[in-house]
C-alpha cells in the first residue's frame, strides 16, 4: 500500500503510458521531453514489430531532450520495424523540421496545425491526417479557420512553409488496416453499447461524458438488472458527471439493481453521498491509473472495489506490479477523489453478477477486437447495434486518451487526445505554456 500520488506534480512531467495490441505497441507521451527521459531505457519496452507513438501530449522538448529523443528512435528502430507517429503536436512537429534525423525511421501519419486568433488570443489546434490533408500540406497552405471564442478569423500560429517542409518530403502514409483497427481515433462524443439479457441490461459507455450525455434515451425501458461498464471512457467534464449524477437517480426506482464496473475517480462522488429513492448504485470495479516510477510508464488498471473495500476506504490504494520492471506502480489519485472513497458504504455485489459481467464485457477489453462482438452478445438492442459499431475504433483507443485526461487539466487537452478533425482550444494553459 502506498499514498497516492498527486495527480498535479505530473503535470509538466513527462508521462508514458503503454499499452500492447497484438504486435503493436502503443507508447503515449505527454507533457516536457527533457533530459530525465531515458530514451533507450524506453526504447528496451518495445517488445512488438510495430510501435505506434502518440504525440499530442507534448508540450516542450528541450536539447537535452532532443538528444534523448533521438537515442530513443534509434533504439526503437532496432526493435520494431515500424515505428509510426500519431497526432504529433507542434512541438514535434518543429522539431522534425529542424533537427535531423529527428524522426528517424519512423513516419508522421497525423498532426495537430496550430492557429492562433490575434483578436481575443485564444490557442487552438487542428487535427489533420496527413494522408486525408496531403493537399493541404503540399501546397502548405492551412485552411482558413474562425475562432470558436469570439468568431473572428484566427491566423495559422506558424511558418506554413516551414511547418509542412518535413511532411513534404516524407509523403502521406496510410494507417493500414489492422493500425486502423487498434487505433483509430473515435469520433467526438459519447459512444454506447447496450446489450439486453433476459432481465439484464448492459450497457458500455465510451468515449467523452460530456454534456450531450443521452440520459433520456438510456433510461427510456430500463429495467431489471443493469450493469453499467465504464472502462473505455476517455474523458469526463463537469457537465457530463452532472447529467451522469441525474442518470443514476432516475433509472434508481425503477430498476432492481445497478451494478457499476470500471468507475473513474471522477465518477465516485455521488456514490459517497447518494440521497436519492430506490437502488443504491454498487461499484464492483474502479479504473485508475497506475505510475512505474522507475519506467516512467503509466498503465491502466481495474481494481476491484469490493475486495480492496476496507483499504480503499481508509485512503489506502493497492499498489501492483509493473509488468516492465516487476518493480512495484502506484496508483495516481486526486486526494479530493480518494476522500469520496471513504464515504462510499460497502458494496453488495454477488458473484454470480460479476460472472455475468465477465461474460459480457469479455475477461479483458483487449481481448474484445471490435465492436461487433457486443453488438452480437445476447439479444442487442437496435440502438446498441450503431452504436457497437463506433465502440470498435473506442475499444482500442479508449486507454490511451484516458492517459492524459488523468494527469492535464482538461482546458489544456481539448481535443488533443483524438476526436478526429476536432480543434483543441489551449488557450489559458497556465504553466504548460511554457512549452509554447
Ligand atoms: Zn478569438
Ligand atoms: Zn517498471
Amino acid at each position: 500500500m502506498a499514498p497516492p500520488l498527486s495527480g498535479d506534480s505530473l503535470v509538466q512531467k513527462l508521462t508514458v503510458e503503454k499499452q500492447v495490441r497484438r504486435d503493436v505497441t502503443l507508447l503515449t507521451l505527454s507533457g516536457t521531453i527533457d533530459c530525465d527521459f531515458d530514451g533507450k531505457k524506453l526504447a528496451a519496452v518495445i517488445r512488438t514489430s510495430r510501435l505506434a507513438i502518440h504525440l499530442a501530449g507534448v508540450r516542450l522538448i528541450t536539447s537535452f531532450g532532443i538528444r534523448e529523443w533521438i537515442d530513443f528512435m534509434t533504439a526503437a528502430a532496432r526493435r520494431a520495424e515500424d515505428i509510426l507517429l500519431l497526432d504529433c503536436s507542434p512541438k514535434i512537429i518543429q522539431q522534425a523540421n529542424m533537427v535531423a534525423n529527428f524522426v528517424g525511421s519512423g513516419r508522421i501519419v497525423s498532426f495537430y496545425a496550430p492557429y492562433r486568433c490575434a483578436t481575443c488570443g485564444t490557442d487552438s489546434r487542428v487535427h489533420m491526417h496527413l494522408r486525408r490533408d496531403w493537399d493541404v500540406v503540399i501546397r502548405r497552405v492551412p485552411p482558413d479557420r474562425v475562432c470558436v471564442n469570439c468568431g473572428q478569423n484566427e491566423t495559422f500560429d506558424d511558418d506554413p512553409d516551414t511547418y509542412f517542409a518535413y511532411m513534404c518530403s516524407q509523403g502521406p502514409v496510410a494507417l493500414d488496416s489492422e493500425l486502423a483497427i487498434h487505433f483509430k481515433r473515435p469520433p467526438r462524443g459519447l459512444r454506447v453499447a447496450k446489450t439486453v439479457q433476459g432481465r439484464s441490461t448492459y450497457l458500455r459507455l465510451g468515449g467523452v461524458l460530456d454534456a450531450f450525455f443521452p440520459c433520456d434515451k438510456l433510461i427510456d425501458g430500463l429495467e431489471g438488472m443493469v450493469l453499467v461498464d465504464l472502462d473505455l471512457l476517455q474523458r469526463v467534464d463537469e457537465a457530463g458527471a452532472a447529467a451522469w449524477r441525474r442518470f443514476l437517480s432516475t433509472i434508481a426506482p425503477t430498476v432492481e439493481a445497478v451494478y457499476l464496473f470500471g468507475v473513474p475517480p471522477e465518477l465516485t462522488e455521488e456514490l459517497a453521498c447518494w440521497d436519492s429513492p430506490g437502488a443504491r448504485p454498487q461499484l464492483a470495479t474502479m479504473a485508475l491509473t497506475y505510475l512505474c516510477p522507475r519506467c516512467a510508464i503509466v498503465t491502466r488498471r481495474t481494481i476491484d472495489f469490493v475486495r480492496h473495500y476496507d483499504e480503499l476506504t481508509r485512503g489506502m490504494l493497492p499498489t501492483k506490479q509493473c509488468s516492465d520492471c516487476w518493480g512495484t506502480v502506484y496508483p495516481t489519485i486526486p486526494d479530493e477523489f480518494v476522500a469520496h472513497l471513504a464515504s462510499i458504504p460497502r458494496p453488495d455485489v454477488p458473484p454470480r453478477v460479476s460472472k455475468f459481467f465477465r461474460t459480457l464485457a469479455g475477461n479483458e477489453p483487449s481481448s474484445l477486437p471490435a465492436g461487433a462482438h457486443l453488438a452480437t452478445r445476447g439479444n442487442a438492442c437496435s440502438t446498441g447495434r450503431a452504436m457497437a459499431l463506433l465502440a470498435a475504433a473506442l475499444l482500442a483507443v479508449a486507454l490511451l486518451a484516458l492517459f492524459g485526461y488523468h494527469y492535464l487539466p482538461s482546458s489544456n487537452l481539448g481535443g488533443s487526445l483524438g476526436q478526429a478533425g476536432a480543434s483543441d482550444t489551449s488557450a489559458r494553459q497556465g504553466g504548460q505554456q511554457a512549452g509554447k
